[in-house]
Parts: C-alpha cells; sequence; structure tokens
C-alpha cells in the first residue's frame, strides 16, 4: 500500500502519543498544518509557450520559531507531500533543540527536462508568488530534492529585489560568495554519518568494514558514503534514479562522486563500473542501509527482502508505518529521518545566524557545532528508548514533541 507522506507522519505521532505527557489540546494543535498556501503561476518556456506550474508552502507548526524547510522540485509534488515533510521538519527542529517551526515548499515540474533559464524564471516567479509568507523571521527556504544553491541564490536575489536590499537571511543552503556556510553542502549526509557511528558505538560495535548500501546518490546519499567510508565503512552498493552500481570489494566513492554528482550527472553515465537495476540496492546483504532518495521506500512488500541489521533515513519519511512494525519485529535498529538527516538543518541555523550577524565562521567551528548537537539530539533519543522500551523513531517523536508542548505552556493561546 502507499501512503502518503502525511499518513506516515500521523501514524508516527500517533504511535507516540501514548507515551507522551502533554496536554491533549496541543496534540490536536499539532495534527493540523498551521497555513498551506497554493499558487499557480505562469512561465514562458524556451519555445515560447507559456506553461502554468502549480505549486505549494507549507508552514506547520511556528511555536519554536520562524518556519525552516526546504523547496522540492519534483513531477510528484503534492499538497500531502508538503504538509507532510513540513511536519516532519517541524519535529526535526524541536528534536534538535533549534529555535525554528517547520515548513517545505514545492513545485510540480520536471526539472529534468527544463532549461536552465526556464527553472531559473519559474524560481523566481515562484519566490515572488510566495513572497507574502517569506521572510527571515517568518520562514526561511532551504534546498532539497532538484534544488541546489544556485536555485537559493535565485530566491535569495528574487526576494531582496522585492524588499530594495540584499538579504542572506532569505534562504539557507546559498553558495558560500552569498553567504552561504561552510559546510552546508555535506551536512545532512555527514549528519546521518555521525548518527550511524554512535548508534555503532552503543551497540559495542566498530564501524570498521561494516558494508552499506545506499539508495539514491544525491546530496544526501553521497556524502553519507563519504564520512562513512571516511569513519572505516565499506560502501558496496549504491543507486540513483538510473541504474545501481554492487562491488563487494568497495565503491569508488570520490571518483564517482566528482564525476557524476560535480558534474550534474547520473550514475549510468559513470561508464568504469557495471550497472544494475537500481531496486536490486534495498534487498543487498548489507549491515548498514542509508535510504536516501524518496518517500515510501521500503514498505510492507519489500521490506522483508531487506537484509540490513541497521538503517539510517537520509530520506525524509522513506519507511511505511506497516514496514516499520516489521523492522522492530525483525529487530533492526531504524535511526528516523527526524534525527538522522537533521545535520542539514543544524548547519542552515548557522548559516541563518551568520547572515543576520555578518559574521562568517570557518568551515571547523560549523562543523565541531554541527557534530556536538547531532550527539546530543541522539543521547537524548537513544536514553529516552531505553527508559520507554520504544524504538528510536518513537523516541525522538517523544522528545521532540514534549519539547514543542512546553513551549506551548509558557506561551499559552491566543486570545
Ligand atoms: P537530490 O536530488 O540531491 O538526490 C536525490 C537522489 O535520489 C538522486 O540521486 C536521485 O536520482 C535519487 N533517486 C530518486 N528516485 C530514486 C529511486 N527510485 N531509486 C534510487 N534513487 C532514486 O536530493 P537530496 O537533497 O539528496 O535529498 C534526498 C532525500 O533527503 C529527500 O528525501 C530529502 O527530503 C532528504 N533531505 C535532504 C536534505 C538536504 O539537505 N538536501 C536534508 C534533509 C533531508
Amino acid at each position: 500500500m502507499k501512503y502518503s507522506l502525511v499518513d506516515i507522519v500521523r501514524s508516527q505521532v500517533e504511535k507516540a502519543s501514548g507515551y507522551l505527557k502533554v496536554p491533549a489540546h496541543v496534540l490536536k494543535i499539532l495534527k493540523c498544518p498551521m497555513r498551506t498556501l497554493k499558487v499557480t503561476f505562469p512561465v514562458e518556456l524556451d519555445n515560447k509557450v507559456v506553461e502554468c506550474f502549480h505549486g505549494y508552502r507549507c508552514q506547520y507548526n511556528n511555536a519554536l520559531g520562524p518556519t525552516k524547510g526546504g523547496v522540492r522540485y519534483h513531477p510528484e509534488v503534492n499538497e500531502e507531500e508538503v504538509v507532510g515533510l513540513a511536519a516532519l521538519m517541524t519535529w526535526k527542529c524541536a528534536l534538535l533543540d533549534l529555535p525554528y517551526g517547520g515548513a517545505k515548499g514545492g513545485v510540480i515540474c520536471d526539472p529534468t527536462k527544463l532549461s536552465e533559464k526556464e527553472l531559473e524564471k519559474m524560481t523566481r516567479r515562484y519566490t515572488a508568488e510566495i513572497m507574502p509568507v517569506l521572510g527571515p523571521q517568518k520562514d526561511i527556504p532551504a534546498p532539497d530534492v532538484f534544488t541546489t544553491s544556485k536555485t537559493m541564490a535565485w530566491m535569495m536575489d528574487t526576494y531582496s529585489i522585492f524588499i530594495g536590499h540584499a538579504e542572506p537571511a532569505i534562504v539557507t543552503g546559498k553558495p558560500e560568495v552569498l553567504g552561504g556556510s561552510k559546510g552546508r553542502k555535506a551536512a545532512t549526509g555527514k549528519g546521518v554519518a555521525i548518527c550511524t557511528r554512535e548508534l555503532y558505538s552503543k551497540l559495542g560495535k566498530s564501524l570498521k568494514g561494516a558494508t552499506v548500501a545506499v539508495q539514491g546518490f544525491g546530496n544526501v546519499g553521497s556524502h553519507a558514503a563519504l564520512f562513512l567510508q571516511e569513519m572505516g565503512a565499506k560502501i558496496i552498493a549504491i543507486s540513483d534514479s538510473t541504474c545501481g552500481f554492487i562491488d563487494e570489494k568497495g565503491l569508488p566513492i570520490i571518483d564517482i562522486m566528482n564525476t557524476c554528482n560535480e558534474n550534474n550527472k547520473y550514475l549510468i553515465e559513470y561508464k568504469k563500473l557495471k550497472a544494475c537495476d537500481k531496486n536490486d540496492i534495498l534487498s543487498h546483504e548489507v549491515d548498514i542501509l542509508i535510504p536516501a532518495a524518496l518517500e515510501n521506500q521500503i514498505r510492507a512488500d519489500n521490506v522483508n527482502e531487506v537484509k540490513a541489521k541497521i538503517i539510517s533515513e537520509g530520506a525524509n519519511g522513506p519507511t511505511t508505518p506497516e514496514a516499520d512494525g516489521v523492522l522492530e519485529k525483525n529487530r533492526v535498529d531504524v535511526i528516523p529521518d527526524i534525527l538522522a538527516n537533521a545535520g542539514g538543518v543544524v548547519v542552515s541555523h548557522l548559516e541563518w545566524v551568520q547572515a543576520l550577524s555578518g559574521l562568517y565562521w570557518e568551515a571547523e567551528e560549523v562543523n565541531t557545532h554541527m557534530e556536538r548537537s547531532m550527539v546530543r539530539a541522539f543521547n537524548k533519543v537513544w536514553e529516552k528508548s531505553r527508559e520507554v522500551s520504544v524504538s528510536l523513531r518513537t523516541a525522538a517523536y517523544i522528545v521532540a514533541i514534549e519539547r514543542i508542548a512546553e513551549v506551548y505552556k509558557y506561551r499559552g493561546l491566543f486570545p
């Protein structure tokens, strides 16, 4: 069964609610998004045909501060997906002790079929359409699937033109020359690797020689692979939307990244290895599986094929509720998305702080801060899961939702 992302997230909140010590009205508030803006706008394509695009920006909850979340370009973007992703951002920011609520945006399009000029026009017009809800103290976008630092530069420039001055704090994940933070590009994947290392250490095991499969070799998947390899693990299987590669001796991650990721190429264009079916990756015999593509990848129909004993969720919502139940029964440790992939928003927060203050940090400071935040959050989730005897996912939801409830206790309700 295919779940909408919002169904996945709601069922996870439902599961955690039995253990939560929070007032019923807080749960009621947290079940629905605060606001979702739907926009439709025209763009003249290179062939002079005018196409209408549909986009969204959902601000799920802002109890903790301005809302924060990426913008996705994909043919399957829809309102339920955007709302689900915005809810995940809300829990993620709360879990990581960030002063942010959660948001997400998206435009229904196939970015692989648009020229750079068309992508720029679409991005600028989308930004103009969602201007009323954006702002460095209101809602701060960032990159997600098929959006990059270049997309963020167009968004920042468009916003700045409307308000009459350069505003680097309006987006994160920008190019460094525009005020982007050192370490942001690699942060999400690095955070995935750090959480995996922490779990291994709690289990009394070493990452040295541990075998890894990574589904999705984009920003998150490739950096998770790179850092896990640096930590001693062996990356033996990877895939993207075009194909997969498997090599039991270990894959040349840096060379593949230099050939593909740095040049916007797909894995199928890497000719030094024999390609396999991308769907072989999830079921490959490995110690650690990193789903880092899209939601709904580990489902009731394929969960029993998963051989890994540890799953570290680089993607948002890759596991359906049914599959989650099976993994728990099969004693697979799952580091949930709201923890595993939070490294990106931690560094986004640092980028926002740097932009607001005009003081820029060295990579070492950024990375040290990010690692400390990730380890602290991991430990909180680990301890909660032992204390209440629940999965890491349920524990992460308990920690996140209790923080938001604590804030509501002091802020109260208006009027
Ligand atoms: P990306 O566009 O850089 O990479 C996505 C990758 O997934 C691409 O390699 C694509 O080819 C691949 N893919 C798509 N469908 C696939 C399939 N069926 N099988 C195998 N591979 C497939 O995007 P990203 O920024 O790396 O984001 C990936 C996931 O991580 C998303 O769920 C996103 O929401 C989440 N995430 C991203 C960030 C970030 O900082 N970029 C932060 C937190 C979470």
